[in-house]
């Protein structure tokens, strides 16, 4: 998967990216090329994050039948968090980390 760098607006492949810093569960990189940070969009990011947990609590709740009356509904919801988290990975905005 290729990653453009803010920085240096060079084709970063995420392979080549040896330093990544975690904060909380906000990730930085350092592009290989021009050694600045960069990272998603913070909004970005919390979506993401908050799409993947809609998918294990949905699923969490289907596997133990909890309300199954309503299984279909979570199923749905869960496949549209796991939606956004996808997009967001794909096509998601990185900016530079000052
Ligand atoms: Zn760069």
């Amino acid at each position: 998967m290729n990653v453009a760098c803010p920085n240096c607006k060079s084709k970063v492949d995420s392979k080549d990216i040896k330093n990544i810093n975690k904060k909380g569960i906000f990730i930085e990189k350092q592009c290989p090329s021009c050694r600045g940070w960069f990272g998603l969009n913070k909004t970005q990011e919390v979506l993401k994050t908050a799409g993947i947990l809609l998918l294990l609590i949905t699923s969490l709740l289907n596997i133990f039948s909890i309300n199954s009356e309503y299984s279909l509904v979570f199923s749905t919801i869960g496949f549209v968090g796991i939606f956004i988290a996808i997009i967001i990975t794909f096509f998601g905005k990185h900016e530079t980390v000052k």
